[in-house]
C-alpha cells in the first residue's frame, strides 16, 4: 500500500514537471508568434498611413490645377495632366496619347520655302486654329483695332453661333479645321476623315452661308498620328477644290506647358522674319489668355517692319505646306 503511495507521489511530481514543460513550451510558442503579430500590425499601420498621406497629396495636387483652372491659366499643364481634349473634355489614353503627339507635331514647323516668293514685300498671316473659344470676341477685337484681318481655323462648337457669323462678318478668312477634332476618329481612314470635314463644310455653310474651301489639318499635314496615307487627304482636297495651309512659324502657345505673353511673342517675332512668307500657328482655346495678351505687341511689330503686310489666306497665298509635290 505504501509502495503505492510512493507510486502515486512520484506520478504527482512527474504529472506536475509535464505540466510545467507544457507551459513552459506554449510560452516559447507563444512570444514569437506574439512578436511576429505585433510586427505584422506595425507593417499595415505603416502601410496605410503612407496611403494615406499620398492620396492627401493627390488631392491637394488635383484641387491646384482646378484653382489654377479658374484663374484660366494653364490650360495647357492641366491638360497634360488631365488629358482633355480642346473642349476640356476628358479623353482616353489613345487620343491623349495622340493629342500629345500633335502638340509635338504642331511645335515643328518645317517648310521647304523654293515657293517664297516676295515681289519686295513680306506677307504675314495670323491664323488661329482650335476655336471658337470664351476667347474668339477678344481676339476679333484686337485684330478690329489694329485693322487686319486673319485666318481662323475652327472646329465644330454648338455654344459659340454669333462668332463663327462675326469671323465671316469682319473679313476674316473662315478656315476649316476639324468637326470633331478627335485625332483617333478623323485619322481613322480616308472615308472617316471625309466624313469629318463634310460635316464640318455643312455646319459652316448652314451657320455663316459660307462655302469654306481653305484647310488646316489637325496635328498639320507632316503629321506622325494619321493611320490613313495623308497623300491620301491631300489628294482628296484636290479633287474638291480645297487648299490646305500648314505654317511656318509656330507661337508655341500649344506645346511645353504655360507660356506668358512675352514668351509668345517673343515665339514669334524671332521667326517670322525668316520667311517673305510667314504662316503664323495660334491657338483660340479656352485658357490661352496668354495668346490674346500676345497679340498686340505681335501686330504692333509686324506693321513697323518695313515692307510688311498682315493678310488672311486665300487660295492665291503662297502655299505654306510641309507636304507638297
Ligand atoms: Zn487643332
Amino acid at each position: 500500500m505504501s509502495q503505492n503511495n510512493m507510486e502515486t507521489d512520484n506520478n504527482g511530481e512527474s504529472g506536475n514537471k509535464i505540466k510545467r514543460a507544457k507551459k513552459r513550451s506554449f510560452i516559447e510558442i507563444l512570444i514569437p508568434v506574439l512578436t511576429f503579430m505585433t510586427i505584422v500590425n506595425c507593417i499595415v499601420i505603416l502601410v496605410l498611413v503612407v496611403n494615406i498621406g499620398k492620396k492627401v497629396n493627390g488631392l491637394e495636387q488635383r484641387l491646384l490645377v482646378l484653382q489654377n483652372n479658374d484663374a484660366d491659366e494653364p490650360y495647357q499643364e492641366a491638360s497634360v495632366m488631365m488629358s482633355t481634349d480642346i473642349n476640356g473634355n476628358t479623353v482616353d489614353e489613345s487620343e491623349a496619347v495622340d493629342i500629345a503627339e500633335a502638340a509635338v507635331c504642331e511645335n515643328s514647323h518645317v517648310w521647304d520655302d523654293r515657293e517664297d516668293s516676295s515681289a519686295g514685300i513680306k506677307r504675314v498671316y495670323l491664323t488661329f486654329d482650335d476655336g471658337p473659344s470664351a476667347n474668339t470676341d477678344r481676339i476679333l477685337d484686337i485684330l478690329d483695332q489694329y485693322g487686319v484681318k486673319a485666318t481662323f481655323f475652327v472646329v465644330a462648337k454648338d455654344k459659340y453661333p454669333e462668332q463663327y457669323k462675326r469671323i465671316v462678318a469682319d473679313g476674316h478668312t473662315l478656315g476649316m479645321h476639324s468637326y470633331s477634332h478627335k485625332y483617333n476618329e478623323i485619322y481613322e481612314s480616308l472615308d472617316a476623315y471625309k466624313h469629318d470635314l463634310t460635316q464640318l463644310h455643312d455646319f459652316l455653310y448652314e451657320l455663316t452661308g459660307e462655302d469654306c474651301n481653305i484647310v488646316r489639318f489637325p496635328g498639320g499635314s507632316s503629321n506622325t498620328i494619321s493611320k490613313a496615307d495623308m497623300w491620301e487627304l491631300i489628294d482628296y482636297l484636290d479633287e474638291e477644290g480645297m487648299v490646305y495651309f500648314d505654317w511656318n512659324v509656330s507661337s508655341g502657345d500649344a506645346t511645353g506647358g504655360h507660356k506668358s505673353a512675352s514668351q509668345i511673342a517673343r515665339n514669334v517675332l524671332d521667326n517670322v522674319g525668316k520667311y517673305n512668307n510667314s504662316v503664323i500657328l495660334f491657338h483660340d482655346a479656352a485658357g490661352k489668355d496668354s495668346t490674346v495678351d500676345a497679340l498686340p505687341m505681335i501686330i504692333e511689330a509686324i506693321l513697323e517692319s518695313d515692307n510688311t503686310v498682315i493678310l488672311p489666306i486665300s487660295k492665291d497665298t503662297v502655299r505654306v505646306q510641309h507636304l507638297h509635290k
